[in-house]
């Protein structure tokens, strides 16, 4: 077992238990937003198909309508019109002109379009008081061009996409499916919210921003409910607990005598690393048990969230082989000081605002067991070993996408 490892090297190893292909399954398109493609789509078709007009407006030729003004207009004959959908059947001849609206194909023997404001109906002529221009002709493959690989394995489905993919042709798309991930509270004084609340009790906050968490990377949540802090009782469950991708445990990997998920990683698995030198999260712990990668949270509601999103978001990344990184970071002004801590790579929760200039303040308490800075912050703020930061310095954030 490693331990007292650097944040990059815990994330290595985190990262390299990551195997084996998740099977994929085919949806309809309705269905897909937020899973993660399978398989390469290309386009099944040109778009658009032919050259169409982005411009409600009359087509005709552009050697007609040279120098056609306000003062000078030019008067074509109108031979017919083009809905989008409908194209014109026949073609357009010297001082012709055809009616078409945004979407419709180009009639032959145009080679321009006039918008229509620059235009006025005149009996069965039309008066040009501008020149017309092939500038709104789209021209055929534009868009997307036929046989084109325009989204790829490992592309999330954004709505952006999932209309791309509709765009293509497709009805149907493959994703992976996606990974399951049981999450298991221990801690005697751990009780279910809408049951009384002993003395000494806390409620189990962990189980529910961990779904949440898992939910939003793409994950499947299979909640365990609790168990108490008996090594026979984990062992229990953890036999019961189905097929999973991940497992996270949280509680119980401290220095305590009742932190019992450590002891028994140890005893019926393999602990690969215990003790990251960050803050909140110091006692994460990574073990295998059977063929499972078993992510051991730290208990304190701040520990677990930030853990599982520095570590657990990623490796769910990593399995549905997501092609966007799990996290990113940008810089700040700092509004408020942020403390760090001596040998150890702080995380400490701010709220980051956007505008001509990134800033970032302190949600105030930042004690591990206050869950309202998960709650309510919406970035991390990275403060290096031995580091500080002071107001008006410029500091690394990362910000929590599912927070506004
Ligand atoms: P532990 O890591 O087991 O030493 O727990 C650290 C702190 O987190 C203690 O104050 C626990 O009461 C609290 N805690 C542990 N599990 C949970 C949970 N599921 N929900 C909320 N708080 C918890
Ligand atoms: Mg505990």
């Amino acid at each position: 077992m490693r331990t007292n490892l650097s944040v990059e090297e815990a994330l290595e190893l985190v990262l390299g238990e990551v195997r084996g292909d998740l099977e994929a399954e085919e949806l309809p398109l309705r269905e897909a937003l937020g899973r993660v493609l399978a398989e390469d789509l290309a386009s099944l078709v040109d778009h658009p198909d032919q050259d169409d007009t982005a411009i409600d407006g009359y087509a005709c030729r552009q050697a007609d309508t040279l120098g056609a003004s306000p003062e000078s207009p030019v008067r074509l004959r109108l031979i017919g019109e083009a809905p989008a959908g409908r194209p014109f059947p026949g073609r357009v001849g010297p001082g012709e002109a055809v009616a078409v609206y945004t979407g419709a194909p180009i009639p032959e023997g145009a080679d321009a379009v006039v918008r229509v404001e620059d235009t006025r109906r005149e009996g069965e002529g039309v008066l040009l008081f501008a020149p017309a221009s092939p500038k709104d002709i789209r021209p055929k493959g534009d868009d997307l061009k036929r046989g084109e690989v325009y989204l790829r394995r490992g592309d999330l489905l954004t709505p952006g996409r999932l209309g791309l993919a509709a765009a293509m042709g497709h009805p149907r798309v493959r994703v992976f499916r996606r990974p399951r991930v049981g999450i298991l509270s221990t801690g005697d004084e751990v009780v279910e919210p809408g049951e009384p609340l002993p003395f000494g009790g806390v409620y189990n906050s962990n189980a529910y921003s961990l779904l949440g968490l898992v939910l939003e990377a793409g994950g499947e949540p299979v909640l365990l409910g609790k168990v108490e802090d008996r090594p026979e009782a984990l062992l229990e469950r953890l036999e019961g607990a189905g097929p999973l991708d991940l497992l996270l445990t949280s509680g119980g990997v401290s220095m305590g005598a009742y932190d019992v998920v450590r002891r028994v990683l140890e005893e019926r698995g393999e602990v690969v690393f215990w003790k990251v030198k960050q803050q909140p999260g110091g006692p994460l712990l990574l073990a295998r048990l059977g063929g499972l990668p078993v992510l051991g949270l730290p208990g304190n509601p701040v520990s677990s969230m930030v853990t599982f999103f520095l570590y657990g978001r990623p490796f769910l990344f990593r399995l549905q082989e997501r092609t966007d990184p799990p996290y990113a970071s940008l810089w700040a002004k700092a509004l408020t000081p942020f403390r760090g801590a001596k040998g150890k790579k702080v995380f400490r929760r701010g709220v980051l605002a956007l505008g001509e200039e990134a800033v970032v303040r302190t949600t105030g308490n930042q004690s591990s067991g206050v869950l309202r800075s998960m709650a309510f912050g919406n970035a991390l703020v990275v403060i290096p070993p031995d580091g500080e930061v002071r107001e008006g310095e410029r500091v690394e954030v990362i910000p929590l996408t599912f927070v506004p």
